[in-house]
């Protein structure tokens, strides 16, 4: 939208006086100024035209978008029913208009189909959105609206959304221009009439909002980005020839949404002025915000805060439920998106199988509704209870653990007897690879060696330290005994010796005593 893009000539000019900042004289900078091609200037990334039809294939039908967005979303039938209908009215017309492009005198007028989301926070709006972006294999980029009315930079922010569809298309200007652009935290730069100050840049917002929504040509290069203008003008220099610099909007899917809650009391308000004089409102009628939401009109928007031109723009809206225990259970359940599946995957991740038993799903929807953040609350407690498992257990020796409401409720003792368990049975299988090597030496050697339970205890320890077999530290230990111990058994007809933990630190010291001793009778070694 920015008309100030240097010139051709000002960036060769910008580029020669920083190769010579840069290099001095060593760099000759010489400028060929080739002319483009006719009919190059709008080349796409790979050299593709912008004007070809779609290179992605959109045949879905609405019922098969929902379906698709009931295997991760939980609830929300209305929106995802508005949705469906909405995405395939739109690239349908997309197809359909490329179509008819070809003969002018077909062209029919359409309105795009821009969706407004109502709902609280956390109730699904973005991922809704970003699992149709999926779908359908377009680019998806999501902003909040307040973003745009801080910096005070208005115009080029609002553009740098198109930019960045480009870049997560990874390039593909023409897929770009596909492309979903959801802006979050829309009811904040509402203006209700009256204020001034910081709000007017809302409408300010609001106006290069509406130009993007309804058609404009964004430049692909930043103007504010010297990196990309410069190797704009190399590319320029190399190719004589200019890449496509433009994208348009017009086929560009907008999606705002926000939590509106202002919006309930002004419906209420006129909900209320149109019953008077049929019957007297009655103070215990209640209606639930979602319902208010849903008969919301376009004067109820404007009274909150929004150009008529810019709500005219949003024809569809959609409004979205707030989870309860029960919903958040379900997604714990059944989402195929689920919080759940994550940290199962990420506990595979180190040879770990979790197992969620329901009543720790339960325990989770249970906390999490009380963060009154939707689902998000689900992350937080998750977050909150896994964190020190997700610390601990890769480097234990466990492969399988169950995670119960107990976990839920007490991750510090719960993780304690997780890790107390595992030592026991990890000391279990250490005391038999010992009680293993005992055997085979007095299989072998005729020797019998009597380990007191510190000594064991010592070989466990270093074996988890040096991260050692016990065999092998063992074989280690008494690699001399065979021939000591057979020299004592010859002098004292004694088989079976007692070690206790400190021959351990001197194993050698410890044997040559034992031999020095069975010289003399009355220092033998202690019989068994
Ligand atoms: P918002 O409504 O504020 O845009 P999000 O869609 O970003 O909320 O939700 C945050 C996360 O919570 C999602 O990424 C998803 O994992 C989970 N979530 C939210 N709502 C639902 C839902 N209805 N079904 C399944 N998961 C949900």
């Amino acid at each position: 939208m920015s008309n100030d893009s240097p010139t051709q000539q000002e960036l060769q000019k910008k580029l020669a006086e920083f190769m010579k900042q840069q290099f001095g004289d060593k760099v000759v900078f010489s400028t060929v100024m080739a002319q483009p091609e006719s009919g190059s200037t709008n080349d796409g990334p790979e050299g593709s035209d912008p004007d070809a039809p779609m290179d992605f294939d959109f045949h879905l039908k609405p019922k098969e978008i929902k379906e698709h967005l009931d295997r991760f979303v939980i609830r929300q039938d209305d929106a995802k029913k508005a949705l469906s209908i909405a995405v395939c009215d739109h690239y349908n017309h997309i197809r359909q208009t490329e179509q008819e492009e070809k003969s002018p005198d077909k062209r029919s007028d359409y309105a795009k189909q821009n969706v407004i989301l109502l709902g609280p926070t956390g109730v699904g709006k973005t991922y809704l959105v970003r699992t149709i972006a999926q779908l359908i294999g377009v680019p998806f980029v999501k902003a909040d609206a307040t973003k745009f009315s801080e910096t005070g930079y208005v115009g080029g922010d609002v553009d740098d959304l198109v930019r960045e569809l480009v870049q997560r298309a990874d390039g593909n200007v023409k897929l770009a221009q596909y492309g979903i652009i959801y802006i979050d935290e829309i009811d904040k730069i509402a203006t209700p009439a009256g204020i001034v100050g910081r709000d007017v840049s809302g409408r300010g917002v609001q106006t290069n909002l509406l130009k993007l929504m309804e058609e404009t040509e964004v430049p692909l290069r930043s103007p504010s980005d010297l990196p990309s203008q410069i190797q704009a003008a190399m590319e320029f220099q190399r190719k004589g020839k200019l890449k496509r610099e433009t994208l348009n909007t017009r086929h560009i899917l907008f999606i705002v949404s926000g939590a509106f809650d202002r919006l309930e009391e002004i419906i209420q308000t006129r909900l209320k002025k149109s019953r008077i004089g049929f019957h007297a409102p009655d103070a215990k009628e209640e209606i639930v915000q979602t319902e208010l939401f849903r008969s919301a009109t376009t004067q109820d928007f404007v009274k909150f805060g929004f150009e008529p031109e810019f709500i005219g723009r949003l024809p569809i809206r959609v409004i979205c439920d707030p989870l309860s225990k029960e919903d958040l259970f379900e997604i714990l359940r059944i989402s195929e998106g689920s919080i759940v599946r994550q940290y199962e995957r990420s506990f595979h991740a180190f040879g770990i199988e979790v197992e969620f038993k329901e009543s720790a799903l339960r325990a989770i929807a249970d906390l999490s509704e009380k963060e009154q953040t939707g689902a998000r609350g689900l992350m937080t407690v998750c977050e909150r209870v896994f964190r020190d498992f997700k610390f601990h257990l890769p480097s234990s020796g466990i492969h399988h653990f169950q995670i119960t409401e107990e976990t839920i409720f007490h991750p510090e003792q719960a993780l304690r007897d997780v890790l107390d368990a595992e030592l026991l049975q990890e000391k279990s299988v250490l005391d038999a690879g010992i009680r293993d090597f005992c055997a085979r030496f007095a299989q072998r050697h005729g020797l019998t060696l009597k380990l007191e339970p510190d000594a064991v205890d010592r070989i466990i320890e270093r074996s988890r330290h040096e991260k050692r077999n016990v065999r092998d530290i063992c074989a280690g230990i008494f690699k001399d005994y065979e021939f000591g111990l057979n020299l004592v058994k010859k002098n004292t007809g004694l088989s079976e010796f007692i070690i206790p933990a400190a021959a351990l630190d001197r194993p050698d010291k410890f044997l040559s005593e034992m031999v020095v001793g069975s010289y003399r009778k009355d220092d033998a070694p202690p019989a068994v």
